[in-house]
């Protein structure tokens, strides 16, 4: 089980990488959006990092669904309940199975997708979860995890967008990595070099 020493590196890593690719993600949702992916993400953990302290000193699942609940309160957009969703789901899975990560974090990909309706392939965040939650239960090393995660999200570039605000944009939301994706893979990187 993760430590409080563990958690607060976690949550410092994560907030740290949203704050330095803002921008672009505010960019890349500016393309095929309304440019406020980073703004909304910089938001959230900007506030999950406020509270660091209290959160990492709750056992793991309690520190995610905190973590969940803070994103569902401060992130707002469609990324804010869909990015809550995960890790409150994440948490829950994690109280009653506590050693299972690999199945915890399958339902709560299942989770978003339901939360979103969405699935697999409309270029979304779950074209990166989705993959990195086969990956993890597939047992990949860290290295290996990250590399996926990155090149699931460009490969949302040559997808037409089905959900989301980009999905107006129908067939000129082809040629934009999904700001989403990218997000995922920004912090699937920066979990997996704290766990490593
Ligand atoms: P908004 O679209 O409300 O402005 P954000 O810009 O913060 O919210 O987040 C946009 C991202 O949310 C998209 O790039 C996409 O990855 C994700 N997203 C939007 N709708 C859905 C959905 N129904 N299912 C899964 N992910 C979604
Ligand atoms: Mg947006």
């Amino acid at each position: 089980m993760i430590g409080e020493a563990r958690l607060r590196e976690l949550i410092d890593a994560v907030a740290t990488t949203v704050t330095t690719h803002a921008d672009e993600l505010t960019s890349l949702d500016s393309a095929i959006g309304d440019g406020d992916h980073g703004l909304n993400m910089k938001r959230g953990f900007d506030a999950v990092a406020a509270e660091a302290r209290s959160i990492a000193a709750k056992p793991l699942p309690e520190a995610l669904k905190a973590i969940g609940t803070t994103l569902v309160m401060t992130v707002g957009g469609a990324s804010g309940p869909l990015y809550g969703t995960l890790f409150l789901t994440l948490g829950k899975e994690l109280a009653a199975a506590p050693q299972d990560y690999a199945a915890a974090l399958r339902k709560a990909v299942d989770a978003v997708a339901a939360r979103g309706k969405s699935q697999l392939g409309q270029k979304t965040m779950l074209d990166v979860l989705y993959p990195v939650s086969d990956a993890v239960a597939a047992t990949k090393n860290a290295e290996e995890i990250v590399a996926l995660a990155f090149a699931e999200a460009e490969a949302t570039r040559d997808r037409k967008a089905i959900r989301g605000r980009a999905s107006f944009l129908g067939e000129r939301s082809i040629g934009h990595v999904d700001p989403g994706a990218r997000s995922s893979a920004l912090i699937v990187e920066a979990v997996a070099k704290v766990l490593n």
